[in-house]
């Protein structure tokens, strides 16, 4: 998506360890236009899908989330990060690691949120290695839920996330993909 790639190129900040800063318009404060373009996106891409609930991990996907779930007129459930000792009968957990902080996490969405049966569409901010996804669906296969898609904004195309879920057969959409990155410059895939 032309509107993502610019907007990237001429706000996003390439840090080691080949992290994409893009603080200034999602991950800290947020263009409210881009984002609702980016959720219009999502749902020109998804709308043939009779999607009930659009799942996200906060709290970078819950604009995101938020801003497409205008267009589908769905609620949005947002996993909850942190480790809960008594996470009890009434959530479906499971563990992720975190590529940008080298740490494991807990997620957590509550039993009342996810239903069986229920079209599950999986929104986040960036796909990198695929862990945060991979938890997502693993918490939609604990609810018995369907998982129509995954809609990112930014896939970084030279890890591994990407390939593996679309290897899966999972309709993946990312509206960004990022083929390389240096310090300097960003290079998207061409044919995205
Ligand atoms: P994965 O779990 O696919 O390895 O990484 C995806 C998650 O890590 C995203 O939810 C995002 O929060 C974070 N992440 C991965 N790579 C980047 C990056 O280059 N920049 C930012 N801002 N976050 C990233």
């Amino acid at each position: 998506m032309k509107l993502l790639e610019d907007k990237i190129l001429s706000c996003g900040r390439v840090l080691p360890g080949e992290v994409l800063k893009i603080d200034s318009f999602l991950n800290h404060q947020i263009d409210v236009e881009l984002v609702s373009q980016l959720g219009k996106e999502f749902y020109r891409r998804f709308s043939s899908y009779n999607i009930s609930k659009i799942l996200t991990i906060e709290s970078s996907g819950i604009a995101l989330a938020f801003a497409a779930a205008q267009y589908f007129k769905v609620p949005v459930v947002f996993a909850k990060k942190g480790s809960h000792k008594n996470v009890g009968n009434d959530v479906y957990y499971a563990d992720c690691y975190s590529y940008t902080k080298g740490e494991t996490y807990q997620i957590t969405v509550s039993k009342a949120y996810l239903g069986e049966g229920e079209n599950i569409l999986i929104i986040d901010d960036f796909l990198a290695n695929g862990a945060a996804a991979n938890c997502l669906i693993n918490i939609l296969s604990q609810a018995q839920s369907n998982l129509v898609g995954i809609g990112i904004a930014v896939e970084k195309g030279f890890q591994k996330g990407g390939k593996n879920l679309r290897e899966r057969g999972i309709n993946l959409q990312s509206l960004a993909i990022i083929d390389s990155m240096t310090d300097s410059s960003v290079s998207f895939r061409a044919d995205n």
